[in-house]
């Protein structure tokens, strides 16, 4: 893996490396030398030198090479989900959707280049206005997860190089290699040097740094609370704007008269898709007394039924890590030892290859709302389940979370569901449907979740400054002096 620092290809030179082993058998998959912070340095110094010639560029002509980056990325996509798979283990399926999310999110933004405008406002004179710029921050820090390597690296890049702000991506250090793809398709389009650039090392080493730099005006992460609660201390330093979208803890609420069959399936996605490791994956099963057993007993028997292992033909692939193994394991095992009962019959913690990170699909029952399994973002194919009995039971729980962005209602009262659409704290609430996000929808979250969002034009506008200029064209400005004294 390199480095791409103002328009060239470098070896990272730090004396720390990363060594990245593959999910699906644990086998080395390629070592590299991080950045070092002298070439954080340069990243940054070379986006914020590129800056004022990309900014101005009209949005149509940046918007430009962002369609002959999508165009690339559509010509060798398969190469792309070849990578995603090998480095975060998804299934086929799963990497073609996502490739699908990267080329989508790059042709949605880039359809804005002529839909952005400030605006003029009345003064209070009919000489007078104030004029309202939409202006680019400067040079953006984005930083991104693993669990989906390649689409959130597109959301980032996307708006933040349409508006006319320069980048520096610092990419998850278990995916560098979904990134780096990326990036080299956009320096084909002929990007000018310093516009966009990439360097990859651990957070622990160079995160601070890069968030804290004097040059950088935003940030714009996804990942972890804790990371994001990193970032906002040291971007203290320089007041960078932040975007920073969060871990969630989504409750799947099923009332009585559900569509059984249509929840069901749309909670096996929302659990198991990516083995769990969404941000809008269904954490906290709730389900009316009157269908719970029933209900939980046909999940718990479909859970079982999903095939693990190879990403070819697999449902569901293995965890990113041998570190997430064990805080998804340590999950059931806090259960279990509060009382709490396993109702599928094939977990065992263990998947197809030993090797590998597989942890099959759990689901438990008998736990109540204050145990980690109901507190603490899982991230991982486990899901606790509690029966409800009323509605405002159901809506005080669902609330009940430290994490706020997704949440899914299932019900045929329509009552219920406008009720929900007041009382529901989340950023995001599915009806009667799966997720995930679309890019037309302002992707945010309450709480612990973070601050701003992505997608739609409140997404790019995160990436734009307002600038007011006031102008009076009387000629006859009364200013008001202060009485000056002749002594
Ligand atoms: P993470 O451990 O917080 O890492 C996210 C990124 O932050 C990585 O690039 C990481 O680098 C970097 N980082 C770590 N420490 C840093 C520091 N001190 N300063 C600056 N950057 C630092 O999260 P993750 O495990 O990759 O992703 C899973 C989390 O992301 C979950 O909580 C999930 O809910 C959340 N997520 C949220 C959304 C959303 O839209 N709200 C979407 C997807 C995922 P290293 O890899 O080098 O450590």
């Amino acid at each position: 893996m390199k480095m791409y620092i103002n328009g060239k290809w470098v070896d990272g030179n730090s004396l720390s490396s990363i060594e990245k082993f593959s999910p699906l058998d644990g086998k080395l998959l390629y070592k590299f030398k991080c950045a070092s912070k002298e070439q954080v340095e340069m990243a940054i110094e070379s986006a914020y030198d590129a800056f004022p010639k990309w900014s101005s560029l009209t949005s149509v002509e940046r918007a430009s090479y962002l369609y002959r980056a999508k165009a690339i990325i559509e010509k060798s996509r398969k190469e792309l989900e070849d990578i995603i798979v090998r480095e975060n283990g998804k299934n086929i399926i799963e990497a073609k959707e996502e490739v699908d999310g990267v080329i989508d999110q790059i042709q949605y933004y880039a359809e804005y280049a002529r839909k952005l405008n400030g605006s003029v406002i009345e003064g209070e004179t009919n000489a007078r206005k104030i004029f309202q710029y939409i202006v680019p921050y400067g040079v953006v820090v984005a930083i991104t997860p693993w669990n989906f390597p390649a689409a959130m690296v597109a959301r980032k890049l996307a708006p933040a190089l349409l508006t006319g702000n320069t980048v520096v991506l610092k990419p998850s250090s278990d995916t560098v290699g979904s990134a780096e793809w990326i990036v080299r398709k956009f320096t084909l389009t002929g990007i000018p040097p310093g516009t966009l650039n990439m360097v990859a090392g651990k957070g622990s080493e160079i995160g601070d740094f890069i968030v804290s730099h004097k040059d950088v005006s935003l940030i714009t992460m996804t990942g972890s609370t804790s990371t994001g609660q990193s970032i906002m201390k040291m971007a203290s330093s320089n007041m960078a704007k932040l975007v920073l979208e969060l871990g969630g803890k989504a409750p799947f609420m099923v009332w009585k008269d559900a569509d059984i069959e249509n929840a069901l399936r749309t909670l096996l996605w929302a659990k198991y898709w990516n083995a769990g490791q969404s941000c809008i994956a269904a954490e906290r099963l709730y389900v009316h007394e009157d269908i719970y057993d029933k209900f939980v007993k046909r999940f718990a028997e479909l859970s079982d039924r999903l095939r693990l292992g190879n990403p070819a033909t697999a449902d569901m692939g293995p965890l990113i890590n041998g570190g997430a193994v064990k805080t998804v394991t340590g999950f059931i095992d806090e259960a279990l030892s509060r009382g709490g009962k396993i109702a599928t019959k094939r977990s065992n913690g263990k998947g197809p290859n030993a090797n590998g990170y597989f942890v099959r699909p759990t689901v438990i029952t008998n736990i109540g709302q204050r145990s980690k399994l109901f507190q603490e973002e899982v991230f991982g194919p486990v899901i606790g389940a509690i029966p409800i009995s009323n509605k405002e039971e159901m809506f005080k729980l669902a609330n009940d979370s430290r994490y706020g962005l997704a949440s899914y209602l299932f019900t045929k009262d329509l009552e219920l569901a406008h009720e929900a659409f007041e009382r529901i704290r989340f950023g995001e609430l599915y009806i009667n449907m799966p997720g995930p996000e679309a890019s037309q929808g302002y992707h945010t979250g309450f709480r612990m979740t973070g601050q701003a969002g992505e997608g739609s034009y409140y997404g790019i506008m995160e990436y734009l400054k307002r600038k007011n200029i006031y102008i009076d064209y009387s000629g006859k400005v009364k200013i008001p002096t202060p009485k000056l004294r002749n002594d």
